[in-house]
């Protein structure tokens, strides 16, 4: 997180709306100057320098790029002779100021050096000289990198459990023990396109090799020598996909009333959950919970109110539970919860707190009403297929309510 960062730009203009931008939409310390010749304390104690590249700043830059400080520069200037200059220093990235949409790319350009904070990236190559090459790349981004020498090396780090999860890996294909070929043969038994992206560079300018590449796995290919943006450009979309991948998966998982898990969730994460619980011998349960006579809450109080009282039910089960509980959405007014590693007892009397948690806390549903809602809930802990477990919970579920509603019931 970039808590300081300090802009340099004599037009006045454009130095007001980035500070206003970054500001507003990134909530960082933001300090704004024209010159260097306005008298500023602690010039180096920024970590983020946006710069109109002139000739009183080219010494500044310098100095700032050296002491490993993150650098955008601004130019209204866009011509070859600029753009050697602004190559030749290890600034992050450069935009001009020719149009409208110019404060906007400054700050997707801060928003992105941001988000490299969370990215590591895996670089292999056997020519400890390329590897250089790209640590630093890397370092002006922001980008976290681990080094491995060739294939085998990149391929047990990537199996190690203990390993930093890694982003993106980006192999050479030539190496000693196990060339980059072979590595991403590797990669894509284990790791799918969407999950960790590979990237080839290589000198080879061989079109079949490439194509070879890619039909084995790889996302993307670079020859060497590379030009230094398009190596960034080309790094920076690989992990933009996996971000968006990310987003979208994150999306269809999570229930956009409550915002807890949905049933996809359940499928996907919780049922990996209960097979790692068993593979370990932990006894675990799973609680189907459906609310009270909420037909009546909608046909009182209208559909609205509805919704206010299923995402108050939600906050409140949640509220009762273990971080390692897992609650979802399973239908519209219907919850289910898996408790991995929790005795059928402990269950049972986690079970009965949540039931009483939400019959004691009513739910303010707008215009000073409240109400208050009750639940019926279901539990099992006889481990079987997860299929079969719900229903079970399930047809405990249905006891309850034949019962009065409001209780727990299970098998003993
Ligand atoms: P019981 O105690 O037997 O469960 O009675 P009930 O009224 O809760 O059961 P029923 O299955 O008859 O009604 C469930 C109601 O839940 C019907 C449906 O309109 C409502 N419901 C389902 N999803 C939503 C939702 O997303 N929002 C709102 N407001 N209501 C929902
Ligand atoms: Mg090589
Ligand atoms: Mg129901
Ligand atoms: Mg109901």
């Amino acid at each position: 997180m970039f808590k300081k960062i300090l802009i340099i730009d004599n037009d006045v203009l454009f130095n007001r709306k980035i500070q206003e931008k970054l500001q507003n939409s990134l909530h960082f310390s933001v300090t704004a100057i024209e010159d260097l010749d306005t008298n500023i304390e602690a010039l180096f104690d920024y970590e983020l320098y946006i710069i109109r590249l002139d000739d009183k700043t080219d010494d500044i830059i310098k100095e700032l790029t050296d002491k490993d400080k993150f650098v955008i520069l601004i130019t209204q200037h866009d011509n070859k002779d600029i753009r050697e200059k602004i190559l030749s220093y290890h600034v992050s990235d450069y935009v001009v100021t020719n149009s409208s949409a110019s404060v906007g790319f400054v700050y997707k350009i801060v928003q992105r050096l941001e988000s490299n904070t969370r990215k590591t990236i895996l670089t292999v190559d056997d020519s400890k000289l390329v590897l250089t090459q790209m640590a630093i790349l890397l370092s002006s981004q922001n980008i976290h990198y681990v080094q491995c020498s060739d294939g085998a090396e990149a391929w047990e780090y990537l199996q190690n459990t203990n390993s930093k999860k890694i982003d993106l890996v980006i192999t050479d294909y030539e190496m000693p023990n196990m060339n980059g070929y072979e590595l991403v043969k590797n990669i894509r038994t284990t790791f799918s396109f969407e999950e960790l992206p590979v990237l080839v560079v290589s000198g080879s300018e061989d079109t079949y090799m490439i194509s070879r590449f890619l039909k084995v796995g790889a996302n993307d290919y670079i020859t060497k020598p590379f030009i230094n943006e398009e190596f960034m450009g080309r790094i920076t979309n690989a992990l933009l996909i996996v971000e968006m991948f990310d987003k979208i998966k994150s999306m269809a998982m999570t229930d956009h009333l409550t915002g807890i898990h949905n049933r996809v969730y359940f499928y996907e994460a919780g049922i990996k959950i209960l097979e790692n619980a068993n593979r370990a011998k932990q006894e675990s349960a799973i609680a189907m919970i459906d609310i009270d006579n909420f037909k009546s809450v909608n046909d009182t109080y209208g559909h609205e109110a509805g919704d206010r009282a299923l995402i108050h039910v939600a906050n409140t089960i949640k509220k009762a539970l273990r971080r390692s509980d897992v609650l979802v959405r399973f239908g519209g007014e219907e919850f289910v919860i898996l408790l991995p590693n929790c005795p059928h007892k402990q269950a049972m009397k986690v079970m009965q707190k949540v039931c009483d948690y939400v019959a004691k806390s009513p739910c303010n549903i707008g215009d000073n009403t409240e109400i208050t809602v009750t639940i019926s809930i279901g539990v099992t802990s006889k481990i079987v297929a997860v299929d079969q477990m719900l229903e079970t919970a399930d047809k405990y579920m249905y006891e309850a309510k034949q019962s009065g509603k409001n209780r727990v019931v299970s098998q003993d």
